[in-house]
């Protein structure tokens, strides 16, 4: 193999999407150099990685870790960024080649923005920043310079390669449905943060987890997917598919579906999003559809999980809403995880939070800043409310 290889940084390179983004590189040593790497906190594991790897910058986003002992053990030369900026500055690095976004929440935003004006390809993963600033970062996009690591997304992305966008008539995405599916309204009050952690077929973060429980994940993904392939909120459709091998559907205007299938494993993703337009062998066990039960199909129930109608609304509405329902979302889904409200909370906290939030057209990052700070806010005392 002569090519050069892809220079790669991994943002948020300690949690569930940066450790398999790791392992995706320990199998493509040729293809891959690991050159930047990020966490919030965990100090530990970064070193650990960065020693592995070999890495010549680490950043460590929370400030109160820039002085944990463990950070003496990096490797000799290593630079490290402290700091709120510290991913965005890993982002711009001359010598990275493709940035592996997979930092959790609108914290990704800086860097996302920063690697995208540096013309760095991402392999993007943090689809809040997507939702809520999507009408800054898609005009500054060249082809190809984005490919979407969700895996639904990943799917259409890849159904969409060799086809015009004229002939796209609806996207589908399926949803496992979540640990709860088909409950009712009155069986949600009783759940509790560890029942909603325990997810039937992907294992993730702890944010995401609570969102796939709740539907927000997928009003996240209509949204990241209207933005990502501009089609409509109405002509996305949510489709329940418990057994997670369709990862996604594209309807074209002549009737035709496509679809992309494969194991439940998010490297085959994150991988694509490193190789494209190349495809790289299987990180990962294959399946043998012999041996696949039937796949089965049904629709999501908005009205008992009513984070993902409320998301299809934010949309709608557009402009700055996204980012305030995605802001209270954030505060929402992690009191619920540090059990200081219930799960039907959360979507009683989004509805409270977009009710009171005077919309605005997008035109700048201060602005979605200032709307995220405004919405934490909000949801702060909507917390309070709530429990009274
Ligand atoms: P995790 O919580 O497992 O990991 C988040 C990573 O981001 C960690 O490395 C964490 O560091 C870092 N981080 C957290 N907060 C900040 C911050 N304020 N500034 C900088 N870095 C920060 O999340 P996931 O890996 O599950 O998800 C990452 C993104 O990918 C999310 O946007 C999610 O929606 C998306 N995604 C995830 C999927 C999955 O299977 N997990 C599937 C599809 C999309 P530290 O460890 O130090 O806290
Ligand atoms: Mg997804």
């Amino acid at each position: 193999m002569s090519e050069k290889k892809l220079r790669v940084a991994i943002l948020g390179c300690t949690g569930s999407i940066g450790k398999q983004a790791l392992d995706v590189c320990r199998q493509h040593p040729k293809r891959v150099e690991v050159v930047a790497l990020s966490a919030h906190s965990s100090t530990t594991a970064l070193v650990e990685a960065a020693r592995e790897f070999g890495v010549r910058h680490v950043g460590v986003a929370d400030e109160e870790h820039a002085h944990d002992s463990v950070l003496d053990e990096l490797p000799s030369g290593c630079e490290l960024h402290i700091g709120e900026r510290a991913c965005a500055d890993l982002g711009g690095l001359e010598e990275v080649d493709c940035v592996v976004l997979a930092v959790v929440g609108f914290a990704g935003i800086d860097a996302a923005l920063v690697s995208v004006r540096a013309g760095k390809t991402v392999a993007y993963a943090n689809k809040e920043s997507i939702v809520c600033g999507g009408e800054l970062l898609m005009p500054m996009l060249r082809p190809g310079q984005l490919v979407p690591v969700d895996s639904e997304h990943s799917a259409i992305f890849q159904c969409l390669v060799g086809e015009r966008h004229p002939e796209v008539s609806r996207l589908w995405l399926t949803c496992s449905g979540g640990p709860f599916y088909g409950w009712s309204k009155e069986r949600l009050l009783e759940v509790t943060a560890s029942d909603a952690l325990a997810h039937p077929t992907w294992s993730m973060g702890t944010k995401i987890t609570i969102d796939c429980a709740t539907l927000m994940n997928k009003g996240l993904e209509v949204l990241e997917a209207h933005h990502l392939f501009d089609v409509d909120i109405d002509d996305i459709r949510v489709l329940v598919h418990r057994q997670s091998r369709i990862h996604s559907m594209v309807e074209f205007v002549d009737g035709s579906v496509k679809a992309q299938l494969g194991p439940s494993d998010m490297r085959i993703a994150i991988q694509y999003g490193m190789s494209y337009p190349q495809r790289w062998s299987a990180p990962c066990e294959r399946v043998d559809w012999c041996l696949e039960p039937s796949l089965t199909f049904g629709e999501a129930d908005e009205n008992t999980f009513g984070c993902l109608r409320l998301a299809r609304e934010a949309g709608k509405t557009g402009g700055t809403l996204p980012c305030a329902m995605n802001a209270a979302n954030e505060v929402a889904n992690a009191a619920f995880r540090r059990n200081a409200c219930g799960f039907v909370d959360i979507e009683r906290i989004v509805a409270r939070v977009m009710e009171q939030t005077a919309v605005e057209r997008v035109d700048s990052l201060q602005q979605l800043r200032d709307c995220d700070a405004q919405a934490r806010e909000l949801a702060r005392k909507a917390l309070v409310e709530v429990l009274e």
